[in-house]
């Protein structure tokens, strides 16, 4: 929680002081915003989680469009600001907190759809917590268009990693549009591009998989650059011919690298390894 309690200043435009620390670059070209809160495709009746509103620009969209709006932002005198603004509307709550210690379906108390123009220094904590259950029914994320690039990877290729199986095994990512540094005041330094994420109607692993799942994916591609059998080796301290009877259960060859498996040949993976004795 924010402990500043001093009274906050303003800038000249009557908003407070931008603080870069908290990766407050403000997106500010109303037909981007616009197409961004087209993409949640909003009935009226959802809950909305809205991540990091900061000024309100997408906010102020977004509470037209859904039924209740929920957004939770870190910089005290910008929720105060919102609180503010929004203080007739009964169906918006401004939650002043780190994303990151709030539960997210906790929060919504039910089914509900995602938002964020996230903060660049906190991306991939955001979407790996995002990813725990319960999760939205949809998200759309405006990210580092390098991490957007991630998590629509396909195997094989430099960007596939951690993020992209961890969210393909549970979800399809989509990469929607790319949105230029000038759209945002203060430009950031990177490019940047919108995502939605949908989760998949039949997942990979199931929610007591998840963990040992994220652990085998991250060490797996901790180790990129070795073959599979050196992985299983390090990972499970077990000899060459266990590992290589590991894989081949599972119909990975014990010379492939990590990043040319899919999801589903990591999630098999991980039952496979179930059977040897940690
Ligand atoms: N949504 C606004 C827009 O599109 O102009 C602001 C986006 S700005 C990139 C990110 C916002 O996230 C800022 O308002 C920042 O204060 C807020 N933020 C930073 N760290 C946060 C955290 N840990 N939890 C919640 N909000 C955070």
């Amino acid at each position: 929680m924010n402990d500043d309690t001093r009274p906050p200043r303003r800038d000249r435009d009557g908003f407070p002081p931008t603080r870069k620390s908290l990766g407050q670059h403000f997106l500010t070209d109303r037909r981007i915003l616009g197409r961004i809160a087209d993409a949640l495709h909003l009935k009226g009746t959802e809950t909305l989680l809205e991540i990091g509103p900061g000024r309100g620009a997408l906010t102020d969209i977004l509470v037209e469009r859904a039924g209740r709006l929920i957004a939770i932002e870190y910089d005290r005198a910008l929720a105060e600001m919102l609180r503010q603004r929004y203080a007739r509307r009964s169906n918006v709550l401004i939650a002043e907190a780190d994303v990151l210690d709030v539960s997210l379906g906790e929060l919504a108390a039910g089914p509900y759809v995602l938002v964020g123009n996230v903060p660049y220094y906190i991306t991939t904590p955001i979407l790996f917590h995002a990813l725990v259950p319960p999760r939205a029914e949809r998200s759309v994320y405006l990210v580092q268009r390098e991490v957007a690039d991630r998590l629509c990877a396909p195997p094989g290729g430099k960007e596939y990693g951690a993020l992209t199986v961890n969210v393909a095994a549970v979800a399809k990512a989509e990469m929607l549009f790319k949105v230029p540094a000038g759209a945002f005041s203060p430009p950031p330094k990177v490019e940047s591009a919108v995502v939605r994420i949908t989760p998949l109607p039949q997942v990979l692993v199931r929610p007591d998989e998840e963990r040992p799942f994220r652990l085998l994916v991250q060490g797996a591609f901790g180790m990129r650059r070795k073959q599979m059998r050196r992985v299983i080796r390090s990972l499970r301290a077990v000899d060459v011919p266990t590992a290589d009877a590991i894989l081949a259960a599972v119909n990975i060859d014990p010379q492939a690298r990590p990043e040319t498996l899919s999801p589903n040949d990591f999630a098999m993976l991980l039952r496979a390894l179930d059977t040897v004795a940690q």
